[in-house]
């Protein structure tokens, strides 16, 4: 149903009144951060163009055959995962070029992924395949082009008089991150519908809805941290996030005061062999240095980690504007070094180490 969709009533209306027409023959492009909602609502769509027995013009009941035969929202990024996995193993030569990659989300609804970094030639020939071929009575194919503001605008060009006019039981929903990385002509000819993130407040609302068990504080900082983005919040693991959290808070107060360097190094030890991990360090600790800035910048109800208010405020004392700004760079460097590979414990531990030298 569309109500268990958080945040973007605007948008969902928009969705829910163009399915009760039918919806075919159209080109849609939903247009918003990654996390605020796009394949969720995509898939939405497809299901309510192809739902038997919709209790309301528009709706989808979850129940009717058509419905039943679609993958539970729950199993979605699952399953987008999954096969984007099992494509990167598969890929030998050009697969790529045989099979080009999709996931049917229900016998209507087919998405296609970007196939390395974004939608392949051969994927955009295999959508105006799939908009040649019949659908079984009563159902119209939508199909979901994730990404398409990063295909090259040769692909893009090329599907260009499929976007225009898709056939009458053809709905096609681009989705991007970046409206203005779509080629001109694409945007005009398409419905652009903006899904910006959701407030805080709605999106805490909206989680407590779907995750009774979430505490009211949790819901808040779990929206905040998610920067408005439901898909964002729904994948974060609070408890980890806490833990590692608690880690790099103490990095940060260690390496600002110069030391001791044990649990510096005892933390780079610890990421080195998860990249993963690692990962989400440097994104905990741009965030929690964001935070301090708001707080130098006096905008305390902007930090996003308000479930450690006071811990930041006592570091916040600490650092000095130039300080935060030396640091930040000091973690683009190490973030850049990583994504070549670089060693980086060592890279973690002499950014952490150089933070007291600062002014
Ligand atoms: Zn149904």
């Amino acid at each position: 149903m569309w109500a268990d969709f958080i945040g973007n009533a605007v948008a969902v209306e928009r969705l829910r009144g163009l399915a009760a027409r039918g919806g075919g023959g159209r080109t849609l492009v939903l247009a918003g951060p990654e996390g605020v909602g796009k394949t969720t609502l995509a898939a939405m769509y497809g299901l309510a163009l192809n739902c038997q027995a919709p209790p309301a013009p528009g709706e989808f009941c979850g129940a009717c055959v058509g419905c039943q035969a679609a993958l539970p929202q729950a199993e979605l990024a699952g399953a987008i995962e999954a096969a984007i996995e099992h494509r990167a193993a598969e890929v030998k030569g050009n697969a790529r070029e045989a099979a080009p990659l999709r996931v049917a989300l229900h016998p209507a609804v087919l998405l296609y992924p970007p196939d390395g970094d974004y939608l392949t030639m051969a994927q955009a020939r295999a959508v105006i395949h799939q908009t040649q071929l019949q659908p079984d009575a009563g159902r119209t194919w939508t199909l979901i082009l994730p990404d398409l503001d990063l295909a090259r605008w040769t692909t893009q060009s090329a599907l260009l008089k499929t976007l225009e006019e898709p056939p009458p039981r053809v709905a096609l929903v681009a989705l991007a991150r970046n409206p203005l990385g779509l080629l001109p002509t694409v945007r005009s000819r398409a419905l652009v519908l903006a899904l910006p993130p959701t407030p805080a407040a709605e999106l805490a609302a909206g989680l407590r809805r779907l995750r009774p068990a979430l505490s009211a504080q949790e819901a808040e900082l779990l929206a905040r941290l998610a920067a408005g983005c439901p898909g964002r919040a729904l994948r974060l693991d609070l408890a980890a996030y806490r833990h590692l959290r608690a880690d790099a808070l103490g990095l940060l107060a260690e390496g600002r005061a110069g030391g001791p360097a044990a649990s510096v190094f005892r933390l780079s030890e610890s990421t080195r062999g998860s990249k993963e991990k690692f990962e989400s360090l440097v994104e905990i600790l741009y965030s929690v240095l964001q935070d301090i800035v708001y707080l130098h910048s006096g905008l305390p109800e902007t930090v996003r980690n308000v479930d450690v208010l006071a811990e930041l405020q006592q570091q916040a004392r600490s650092w000095t504007a130039p300080g935060l700004a030396a640091a930040v760079t000091g973690l683009d460097e190490l973030q850049a070094a990583a994504r070549r590979n670089a060693f980086r414990p060592l890279g973690l531990a002499s950014w952490a180490l150089s933070l007291g030298a600062r002014a």
